[in-house]
This record gives structure tokens, sequence and C-alpha cells, in this order.
């Protein structure tokens, strides 16, 4: 009913309320005339004016103010859903929406075993890019990112502002394998397009950390596989940054997979 009246529009909403209740006065009309046995010719002069014009003029004025005051609030609502859920500078979903969701979905995929990825970016010496540029510049940045970062993910992605500078993906039914391609692309993506800021460029890299939650990697918690993926951060940061590294549980203690790998001079 909500979606209805939205779609149909503040207009048209109006006038079917209008052109009902009208259609009711005359039934109404016409059941009383029928129990009071008074004839049509005596009754119809009476109730038709009273039933169609009235009511034409009174519905339109009433329906119009409360259809407008219903619009305006399911908006507000919306508004409110919307500042409740997703961060007001990047765009993207807050960290308790994120998480909120990301718990869901992790119940699930425990549940039927199915294969997905949780990566933490990043961004590195941010703080130098407030020092170098402002605040404002520091926020632009952000910006940026977080519209970039939804450009490449994909519609059932999870994306969320984690922290202050860091990013969290959850891509589910992706594995290991499909992985390298997109960590490639979000470097691409901070690399390749350096942001525009007062008439200057702001260039920015990115470290991520990577946990992939497969048949040999299944904790208990969301939280015990975002702690994998921060220590896999970790390691990334004191690697040199600029790079990806991915946590492996089949090495004890440190269990790092692989060193990180650098192309063309970048990490990935
Ligand atoms: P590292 O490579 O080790 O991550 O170094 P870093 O400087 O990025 O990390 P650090 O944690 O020392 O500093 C993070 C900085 O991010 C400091 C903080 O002011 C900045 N920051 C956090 N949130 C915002 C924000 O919303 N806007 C701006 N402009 N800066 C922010
Ligand atoms: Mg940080
Ligand atoms: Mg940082």
């Amino acid at each position: 009913m909500r979606k209805l009246i939205i779609k149909l529009g503040r207009f048209w909403v109006v006038l079917g309320i209008t052109l009902v209740s009208i259609l009711l006065s005359l039934t109404a009309a016409w059941v009383m005339m029928e129990v009071t046995g008074v004839p049509q010719q005596d009754f119809l002069p009476r109730a038709l004016p009273i039933a169609v014009i009235v009511l034409a003029l009174v519905v339109p004025l009433v329906s119009w103010y409360l259809v407008g005051l219903f619009i305006r609030v399911h908006s507000l609502e919306a508004e409110m859903r919307q500042l409740a859920s997703f961060d007001e500078l990047t765009g993207v979903r807050n960290r308790r929406s994120f998480l909120d969701l990301a718990s869901s979905y992790f119940e699930v995929a425990r549940r039927n075993q199915q294969v997905f990825s949780l990566l933490l970016l990043d961004l590195d010496h941010f703080k130098f890019v407030n020092d170098n540029h402002g605040h404002l510049g520091g926020d632009a940045v952000l910006r940026q990112l977080g519209r970039q970062f939804l450009d490449i993910t994909r519609k059932s992605d999870m994306l969320g502002r984690f922290g202050g500078e860091e990013f969290i993906f959850l891509l589910p039914e992706t594995g290991a394998d499909e992985l390298s391609h997109f960590t490639e692309r979000l470097h691409g993506v901070i690399r390749d397009d350096p942001i525009d800021w007062e008439e200057q460029q702001i260039h920015v890299t990115a470290s991520i950390g990577i946990t992939v939650f497969d048949q040999e990697n299944c904790p208990e918690s969301l939280n015990l596989l975002i702690k994998q993926a921060d220590d896999a951060l970790y390691r990334a940061k004191r690697e040199g940054r600029n790079c990806s590294c991915r946590y492996s549980p089949t090495l004890a203690q440190m269990r790092w997979s692989d060193e990180p790998k650098r192309v063309n001079g970048e990490t990935l």
C-alpha cells in the first residue's frame, strides 16, 4: 500500500480517494433509500448534491493535506534509515550496519559451508595527507575512494567504513582465486586516480589484509575472522605498506600464506 501511494504520487492518490468517497457515499445513500423505503424521486435530488458536490470539494482538500503529510513522513523515514546505516562522508555502510549485515551473512555461510572473503583496507600514512592538505583534503580523499569502491564492488558485496581511514569488504562466494583480481583492482583504483584538491593532486596508497572463509579456515565468529584480516593488515603494513597480505590458517602462529606480491614496482 505504502509503495503504491508513493508510486502513484499525490495527485492520483487524492483523485482516487475523492472518487472512492463519492462512490461510497452514493452507495450509502442508495442503501438508506432501500432501508427507509423513501421513494427515489424524493431522495435523490437531496442525496446527490451532498454526495457529489460536497464530497468533491471537501475530500480533495483534506486528503491533499493528509497524503502530502504521509509522503513527507515516508521520505523522512527513508532519510533517517539512510543516516542510521550509511556513512555520510563516504556513502558506504557505517560500521554497525556493516557488522549487522555481515553477521547475518556469516551465520548462513557457516551453516551452508559457503566460501567468502573478508578484506580490511587501511590508507597508508593518512596522517600525512591531513597534515599536507588539511582535514578537508583528507575528507575529499575518503569521499572519492568511497565512491570508487562502491563502483567496483558487486551489488551482493558488502562494504563499510570500519574506522577513520579503514574500509572493510565482505565478498560473498569469492575464494582465493578471484581475490587477487579484486585486490589488484583496488590498488589500481587508488593508485591511478589521484584526488584533485585545491589545484593539487593527492596521491594515496593502501594496505590490505585478507582472509578467506573456506573449508580450511572456518572460525566460529565474525569477530575472529575480522581479527585474522586485521593481523594480515598489520603484516602488510610491516611489509612496507601499499600491498596485500593474506592470512593462512595452515601455517603455525604467524600463518602467512605468501609474501606480498610486487608487480611493476607496485605491491599487490
Ligand atoms: P598507517 O599507514 O600506519 O595506517 O598510518 P596512518 O597515518 O594512516 O595511521 P594513523 O592511525 O596514525 O592515522 C590515521 C589518520 O586518519 C589520523 C586521523 O586524523 C585520520 N582520519 C581519521 N578519520 C578521518 C576523517 O574522517 N577525515 C580525515 N580527513 N581524516 C581522518
Ligand atoms: Mg587506521
Ligand atoms: Mg592508515
